[in-house]
């Protein structure tokens, strides 16, 4: 995990280094105020292991469901943060998702917001969303290649490479060597790769 503790204020200012997948669940929550289950596991774990505490988890989950009562937040929700905590149950303690796990368990359908965008998004959608990222062109098509060849993991960090790259041009205006990684095997192993790394 990052060093220091993440807030629950502090999470809107970190989701600039999340994957795909995070990014895509982050904005989904902002847009909607609420998650299904399976989005909710994904990113509340993946928060959990950024270094997100239990009583900062409860209050992020807590603003972004804004659009329902305290009482069923506390009735429908709370006891499933505090269970992912291991705080209820069997008292487990659960860690994040691998990607292998994101991208071979249960596939998003209507309304689901989980998944791998590399393995789960249409070609197009894929795309667009690597140019809102501010990929140019020839990048965004050669991360979507490798995406449709069936390479998702691969596809995802040859795109936080071309992150990086991006960001070290930004820092020194000179030609660069390229940036080449072994392949990101969980979202937070990116999330701590990807850190500081500008759009
Ligand atoms: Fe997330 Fe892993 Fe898919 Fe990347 S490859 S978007 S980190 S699940």
């Amino acid at each position: 995990g990052a060093a220091g503790a993440v807030t629950a204020e502090s999470v809107v200012g970190l989701s600039d280094s999340f994957p795909l997948c995070m990014q895509h669940l982050h904005s989904q929550l902002a847009r909607d105020h609420h998650l299904r289950h399976g989005g909710r596991m994904q990113l509340g774990l993946f928060l959990k292991g950024i270094g997100l505490g239990l009583q900062d988890a409860l209050v992020f989950w807590r603003r972004a469901f804004s659009a329902m009562t305290d009482d069923q937040f506390q009735k429908g929700y709370a006891y499933n943060i505090r269970h992912n905590y291991g705080m209820e149950g069997k008292r487990a303690d659960y860690t994040p998702y691998s990607c292998h796990r994101v991208i071979m368990s249960n596939p998003p359908g209507p309304g689901d917001h989980h998944g791998c965008p590399f393995r789960h998004f249409s070609s197009e959608r894929l795309r667009a969303a690597l140019h809102k990222d501010s990929l140019p062109d020839p990048e965004v098509r050669e991360v979507a290649d490798l995406a449709q060849a069936g390479h998702y993991q691969v596809a995802c960090t040859r795109h936080l490479e071309l992150r990086l790259l991006h960001r070290r041009q930004n820092n020194q205006p000179q030609p660069d060597a390229d940036i080449r990684l072994s392949a990101v095997t969980s979202p937070n192993q990116y999330f701590d790769l990807c850190l500081g790394c500008t759009k």
